[in-house]
């Protein structure tokens, strides 16, 4: 695609954000924590609502077996989104989003398979959402007397995961890899698929694609991961909805513990118009579009003394062919504290996140701003925004 045809293209796809378009002065940099919602995912809901809104599985009448057959079609939309080679031997489960989707997994299908002795790998450095239910379960065998040790995934100087140390760690008791996609703080794709040749064919392993959901083309065949959890309403679909994919084959079938209740029917209409948007849209696009507008960003403040930017050293060099930032680019100044940086742009319509980012124990000790980009945000928003910054890089 040439430069002109990818502006015109993003230009249309803006323009299909309403709260984007209603806000001209706000520039929208949180799309890691949750993603706008294109029109044609408000009016996916808004038909299935006004048309034929019922409980799913559970009726006799037409509405209701359309909103049952709807929420089967959202498990095949979701295989097919995630191009999975084998749908007939993969469940999809839908959950609130990836905190609810990894505790699922944790507490449901690893944690009565855990024995005295057994270790879990856990990324100490990712989001919280992702090792606390690996500690839970631990410390739920430990109760009952068994001991479950947790190993700490080993990261490299770049903030990658180390799939070499990796590979020494593991024993015939590891039972479970937890690894995160792209990184929630650094952006970096933590390249998942190496995990596998470190794990050998038996560990299963979980992923976080919280962040690479949408910003990226994920495909399970690629990853062999026996499970991939993301949070909806960070791809574009309503608040409380995300999913499960198990792929069943190291271990039992995934069982959701529990009778599941009414499920988020409107949710998952959405996700399955998010997705059908974002594959209408180019998801390797999307991420070509972010990665760029992320570069530019992290060019300018390696210009800026004022700033220190957190992640990969190697990919802020000017020359550098490293350029593995997915659309997230996290930084602090030198002397004005994060939450005040956030107050600061927030002011002036940036819409920074500003925080401790729920990073786990081995995080930075301190908070940054996080700018997250989607496929809505400009050049124009960038430079805006690095002038912003510039003003105060003496402060
Ligand atoms: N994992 C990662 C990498 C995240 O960035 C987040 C949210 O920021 C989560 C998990 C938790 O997602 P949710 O709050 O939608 O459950």
């Amino acid at each position: 695609m040439t430069d002109h045809s990818l502006t015109t293209w993003q230009r249309e796809l803006r323009a299909q954000f309403p709260i984007i378009t209603a806000n001209p002065g706000v520039a929208y940099l949180d799309s890691a924590a949750t993603a706008q919602k294109p029109q044609p995912v408000l009016d996916a809901v808004m038909t299935y609502l006004t048309g034929e809104n019922a409980n799913a599985a559970r009726g006799t009448y037409p509405w209701a077996n359309r909103t049952t057959t709807r929420v089967e079609q959202a498990r095949d939309r979701l295989r097919a989104f995630l191009g999975d080679p084998e749908p007939d031997r993969s469940g999809v489960h839908f959950v609130s989003g990836a905190t609810e989707g990894l505790r699922a997994v944790a507490r449901d299908w690893l944690a009565p398979q855990l024995r005295d002795g057994d270790e879990i790998v856990v990324a100490h450095a990712d989001h919280q959402a992702n090792i606390l239910p690996w500690q839970e379960v631990a410390a739920l065998a430990r109760a009952r007397g068994d001991r479950v040790t947790l190993i700490p995934m080993p990261y490299d100087a770049a903030h990658d995961y180390d799939a070499g140390r990796l590979a020494d760690l593991l024993t015939p008791r590891t039972r479970m890899i937890a690894a995160t996609h792209v990184h929630h703080v650094y952006g970096n794709d933590m390249h998942v698929s190496r995990l596998r040749a470190a794990a050998g064919p038996g560990v299963p392993i979980c992923l976080d694609a919280a962040q690479s959901i949408g910003h990226l083309p994920v495909s399970v065949a690629g990853l062999d991961a026996d499970f991939l959890v993301f949070s909806g309403h960070k791809a574009m679909a309503l608040p409380g909805t995300g999913a499960i994919w198990a792929r069943n084959r190291r271990g039992p079938l995934f069982r959701p513990g529990g009778w599941p209740g009414t499920p988020n029917t409107a949710g998952i209409v959405s996700l399955t118009a998010a997705l059908d948007w974002l594959d209408a849209a180019g998801v390797d696009r999307i991420a070509a579009w972010t990665r760029d507008l992320g570069a530019r960003l992290t060019g300018a403040l390696a210009g800026l003394n004022g700033y220190e930017v957190l992640g990969c050293r190697t990919s802020l060099a000017a020359d550098s062919t490293v350029q593995r930032r997915q659309g997230i680019v996290t930084f602090r100044h030198r002397t004005i504290g994060s939450h005040d940086l956030g107050f600061i742009l927030a002011a002036d319509g940036f819409l920074v996140r500003a925080d401790g980012h729920c990073q786990g124990e081995q995080g930075e000790k301190t908070t940054s701003v996080r700018v997250s980009l989607h496929v809505h945000n400009t050049v124009g928003e960038i430079d805006r925004l690095v002038d912003r910054l510039a003003a105060l890089n003496d402060a």
